[in-house]
């Protein structure tokens, strides 16, 4: 008889959202022999492509004495109609990560989670990176790339690096982790969870849910984070304050101990990745690796495309893609980690517009505005005596500020972009503006290869 791998018995399942996470659930649950309904809110999805693959149920034609569970995309909010008719008829609602554990819980592969407000995708790779190059058998994933049950079932010795957001940690019953991380909290999605207290006590399902004896770390520099980690009695990490694991004048210590500089990884700039670099730390040291694997690992670490990634130099200019950074708060850190600034910002504005990166000017030469933001920011940054320059599009805002960086000829001249605005008005997702930047970026390097050959420079 075949192994009931995910514990449903005769029932079927119903997969809601059938984005990435919900095809790869949908084709896993079928493979282990699993009957599968699916829905999605898009427009005509009962004529759509998976058609054929799975049974289609239009949300008022369920019978839920037959399902065993409702798996839905993380971003539905748990006040759907889907949702709630699931739970009034007292059937469980999940997402793919719990069925991952069913799926290899009992494998002996030991399980991390990591989750936060910023550096969740940051932190997840780097610690993938450090096991792997440590010698386990790694699987990364969930929030970040590939979805959980498309990654590959992995031996004993294996390791799961899971990024975690909250709407996926808000349903958590499953998952029992070995490593829980939680990097910082500050206010965001909160139209979803609608408090500061709801955001949080989603985040700490990871911990609730943690196998006895799990090491669990959380960054403390937040004040709520900081009581909460004292009641439970978590190692700490703070990068302004005191904590387990202090990061103080570019070194990582631990009580008197020194472990490490972070101040020169030279794709870990910031103190932002100084805060990712000691959590991994508190996280990894522990139990997965020595100090010294974690040191020479974190050296060949490459960082991840769009978050403060060095795209290359033309002559002594810097260039920078940070295109992730969609919003004030995160273009904050970019400010501070880089000297004589030309800044390409713009795009779709937040809310609260270029927010605190108004305090952060001190290093910015100029500012090249782009996208729907043109006009307010550019508007915005002259009233703090920063040079503006209305671009309106990628490539002359690329052109104007190497152009300004050229010709001021200052050492540590970086054109960094950094949009502190959504994408969506220009490009398809932060990842097409990145790439837009690095392509023109490369056109650059192409012509100062050119020109250097014809001058014989
Ligand atoms: P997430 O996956 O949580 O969105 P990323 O690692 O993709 O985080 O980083 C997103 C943005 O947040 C980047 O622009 C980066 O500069 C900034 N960032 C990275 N780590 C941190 C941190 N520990 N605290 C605050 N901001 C951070």
């Amino acid at each position: 008889m075949r192994r009931d791998v995910y514990g449903f018995g005769h029932k079927a399942v119903m997969v809601y959202g059938m984005g990435a996470s919900g095809r790869a659930t949908a084709l896993a649950l079928q493979d282990a022999g699993v009957e599968v309904f699916v829905w999605d809110d898009g427009d005509d999805y009962a004529s759509g492509p998976d058609n054929n693959l799975f049974t289609i149920r239009a949300p008022d034609a369920v019978d839920w004495t037959r399902i065993g569970a409702l798996v839905k995309s993380p971003g539905i909010p748990v006040e759907t109609f889907l949702v709630r008719a699931a739970l009034a008829h007292k059937v469980p609602v999940m997402t793919d990560i719990d069925l991952l554990y069913r799926r290899d819980g009992g494998n002996g592969a030991a399980f991390i989670g990591i989750t936060g407000t910023n550096g969740k995708s940051t932190t997840t790779a780097l610690i993938g990176h450090i096991l792997r190059v440590c010698g386990y058998k790694v699987a990364v994933g969930g929030n970040i790339g590939t979805p959980a049950l498309a990654l590959p079932e992995l031996p004993k010795n294996g390791v799961y690096v899971l990024e975690l957001s909250s709407y996926q940690l808000e349903t958590l019953t499953d998952l029992q982790a070995d490593g829980a991380l939680l990097l910082n909290l500050t206010p965001d999605h909160l139209a979803r969870h609608g408090t500061m207290e709801a955001y949080l006590a989603a985040k700490l399902r990871l911990f609730d849910t943690a196998k006895a004896g799990a090491v669990q770390v959380m960054g403390v520099d937040q004040p709520l984070l900081r009581g909460v980690a004292e009641t439970r009695g978590v190692t700490t990490v703070s990068v302004n304050g005191v904590g387990d694991y202090i990061v103080a004048n570019g070194r990582l210590t631990h009580g008197l101990d020194t472990l490490m500089p972070v101040d020169d990884l030279e794709h870990l700039p910031g103190p932002h990745n100084a805060q990712n670099v000691a959590c991994a730390y508190a996280l990894l040291v522990p139990r997965w690796c020595t100090a010294a694997e974690f040191r020479d690992a974190c050296k060949s670490f490459k960082g991840l495309p769009h978050r403060l990634e060095k795209v290359g130099k033309v002559g002594d200019v810097l260039f920078v893609n940070d295109s992730k950074a969609t919003n004030g708060d995160s273009t904050v850190y970019a400010l501070q980690s880089f000297k004589n600034i030309y800044w390409i910002c713009g795009g779709l504005p937040k809310t609260d517009g270029l927010g605190a990166c108004v305090k952060h000017l001190g290093s910015v030469r100029a500012a090249f505005t782009i996208g729907q933001a043109t006009e307010d920011f550019a508007e915005t940054l002259v009233k703090y005596n920063v040079p503006s320059f209305k671009c309106h599009t990628m490539d002359v805002a690329v052109r104007e500020a190497f152009a300004a960086a050229r010709s001021e000829g200052l050492e540590d001249a970086v054109v960094l972009l950094s949009p502190s605005a959504a994408s969506m008005d220009q490009f398809r997702n932060f990842e097409h503006r990145g790439d837009t930047f690095v392509n023109l970026v490369q056109g650059l390097v192409t012509i100062e290869q050119v020109e250097r050959r014809v001058t014989g420079r």
